[in-house]
């Protein structure tokens, strides 16, 4: 069988959001309450989206239960980011955060409840008091299971709202027309194995993460960066895309989270000597400094000889000490994890863990109403017309070099609402649908009939995992000149064979060989993406932290070579030549003074 123009159907809607977790819920509701014909695509039912392993929290200045105001905030996110998030877009969150939060609550969320009947707050890494002073309790949870409440209660509006579910629908590729404008995408649906085309004023972006292109992540199966490989493909930027945040506590050897609230309630993080090193790294915030600092101290007290275990590759979470009663009030879902990934009861004992890839920090490029921009003839914030994008996927950019915990949901629900709000004013002005070109399809067409006409080449499962393999080895907590651009050798080569996969059995109802297929041409541009990006950086910030780049004196333990002369911008990777372009960063805040870089202690 092949596929052709002649068997695709067309449907039109007036929005389309590939991805149904908190961002793409989030937007959908604005808009299905506004009365538009929204089509909502999931890969998976929308309750499955990765949202739903958020456990911690998310964040905003409630002040609930100790002083707080969104300056605070504002200053701890810049810095967490390392400097390189935009000011603009982080006093849009820092200031829209309770309102937002308050709107979940009053949409159902089952927020934990003080005494007071005010929403429960525990503290998280890098969100302070006063500037740094001490920690603060900002992270707004539903015991560990915070994104699976949010989800659900978003989902439970969407379906009052009426919004149209594609429940196991994949979409493959953006639709531009001659202007540059997107007019649509191409949708699999899986079931029937039918191609569709499905015409749009708008598209919105909002298929989450791709880490999936590490080994070891805490990531699910389904997080494979689909939305950028879309965005790559039709001619459009990835940003920043060197920045991926190592989360300090996967359970070691199965990568399954467990959440910074732990450490939020108290656990402490121990090396062999039973010493709680954090305390020398972040003398002041110790155990709850931001991630990136406190994956790099781990591995650093690895690689000199005091992890724990036979072959001392993992340290240790001690949680034993807050108690059976507030681990089963307040970590149910963590008890859980210890027992059944690592046979471990932490009521009892410690739990082995490592740092594990967690979050992409990149994506592609948006302004804060969500709407996704391109560089056109010297200007930076040219916008893509038709094309939105929000959450993980996109890049606002709010997190900058390394984000804090609790503010990705955050992040989820103020530009999943922004989105939403601009793309019904976009709708009021604009009636008519713009006419799909020609050849709508063809890209997708050419993917799908290689697979079809294949008789013999590469596995995808094997090049994905040659890909997830060199990425781990090339692209890990600490990186080496040396290390990364011999990862871009080795990235090349296998996007070479990635036009040679070859799909054995090509029956059509529920073939998930299929899908694995077409989503390793995302792993590979993400990939791709970010080991360019990353060995183009010949510096240390947030994530990215590269050994051969000289230490400030005062910080022998760390390579934090940062040079804002040269590097204070956004890196812009290009599928098409393989290219790279820089943007500078936005240090201007909308209403408030900049806060300008500086040395980054905790
Ligand atoms: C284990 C874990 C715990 C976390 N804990 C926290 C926390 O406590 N606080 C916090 O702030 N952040 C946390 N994060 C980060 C945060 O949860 C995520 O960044 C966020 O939920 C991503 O939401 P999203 O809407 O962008 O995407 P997702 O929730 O990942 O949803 C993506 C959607 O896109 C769909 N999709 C993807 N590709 C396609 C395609 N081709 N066609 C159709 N649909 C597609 C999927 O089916 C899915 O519906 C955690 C992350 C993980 C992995």
């Amino acid at each position: 069988m092949s596929y052709t123009n002649a068997n695709i159907t067309t449907r039109k809607f007036d929005v389309v959001i590939v991805g149904a977790g908190g961002s793409g819920m989030r937007a959908a509701l604005e808009l299905s309450r506004a009365g538009l014909n929204v089509a909502s695509l999931s890969k998976v039912f929308p309750t499955r989206s990765h949202t739903v392993a958020a456990q911690g929290g998310v964040s905003a200045s409630l002040g609930n239960m100790s002083e707080d105001n969104w300056h605070y905030h504002f200053y701890d996110t810049i810095k967490g980011s390392d400097w390189l998030g935009d000011q603009d877009a982080i006093e849009f969150m820092c200031r829209e955060a309770p309102k937002v939060v308050y709107e979940l609550e009053h949409f159902g969320m089952p927020f934990d409840r003080n005494p007071d009947g005010t929403i429960y707050q525990r503290p998280f890494g890098g969100h302070t008091a006063n500037y740094g002073e001490k920690p603060v309790q900002r992270a707004c949870a539903a015991a560990d299971r915070t994104g699976h409440a949010m989800l659900h209660t978003l989902y439970q509006q969407n379906v009052k709202a009426k919004t149209n579910f594609f429940v196991e629908w994949m979409a493959l590729d953006l639709i531009r027309d001659a202007d540059g404008d997107v007019v649509g995408v191409t949708a699999l649906e899986m079931e029937t194995g039918d191609l569709y085309v499905l015409q749009a004023k708008t598209v919105l972006l909002a298929t989450g993460g791709a880490g999936r292109i590490f080994a070891a992540s805490t990531n699910a199966f389904i997080n494979t960066g689909d939305g950028l490989g879309m965005a790559a493909r039709a001619g459009i930027a990835l940003q920043d895309m060197e920045f991926w945040q190592f989360h300090p506590t996967g359970v070691a050897g199965a990568g399954v989270l467990l959440t910074e609230g732990c450490r939020g309630e108290g656990a402490i993080l121990l090396n062999s000597n039973g010493e709680r090193f954090m305390e020398r790294y972040a003398p002041t915030l110790k155990d709850l400094a931001p991630r990136d600092f406190v994956s790099r101290s781990m591995d650093q007290e690895i690689k000199e000889g005091r992890g724990c275990g036979p072959n001392k590759d993992y340290v240790l979470l001690k949680l034993d000490h807050l108690g059976a009663e507030t681990i089963h009030k307040r970590l149910p879902s963590v008890y859980e994890i210890g027992v059944n990934f690592a046979n471990v009861d932490i009521t009892k004992e410690p739990i082995p863990v490592v740092p594990t890839i967690h979050y992409q920090m990149g994506g592609v490029p948006t302004n804060i109403h969500g709407q996704v921009v391109s560089q056109q003839g010297g200007n930076n914030s040219a916008v893509v017309n038709g094309l939105y994008a929000v959450g993980e996927c996109s890049c606002v950019s709010v997190h900058g070099a390394n984000r804090l915990g609790t503010n990705s949901l955050l992040d989820l629900l103020v530009f999943g609402k922004a989105a939403g709000r601009h793309i019904v004013e976009f709708n009021e002005k604009n009636r008519e649908h713009k006419p799909l070109p020609k050849d709508a399809a063809e890209r997708t067409l050419a993917r799908l009939n290689q697979l079809e006409q294949s008789s013999e080449g590469t596995y995808s499962q094997s090049l994905a995992a040659d890909i997830r393999a060199t990425m781990q080895q090339h692209a890990g907590v600490f990186r080496t000149q040396a290390s990364m651009d011999e990862g871009v050798q080795k990235i090349a080569a296998i996007r070479e064979r990635v036009g040679s996969v070859t799909l054995q059995d090509k029956s059509k109802v529920f073939n998930t060989a299929r899908i694995e297929a077409l989503e390793v041409d995302n792993l590979i541009e993400v990939a791709q993406a970010t080991m360019v990006s990353a060995a183009a950086r010949t510096e240390c910030r947030g994530a990215h932290t590269v050994y051969d780049y000289e230490h400030p004196a005062d910080h022998a333990e760390f390579p934090l070579g940062r040079n804002d002369k040269e590097w204070l911008k956004h890196t812009l990777w290009y599928s098409e030549g393989n290219r790279l372009d820089y943007k500078p960063v936005n240090l201007k805040p909308l209403t408030v003074d900049s806060v300008p870089p500086k040395v980054r202690t905790f």
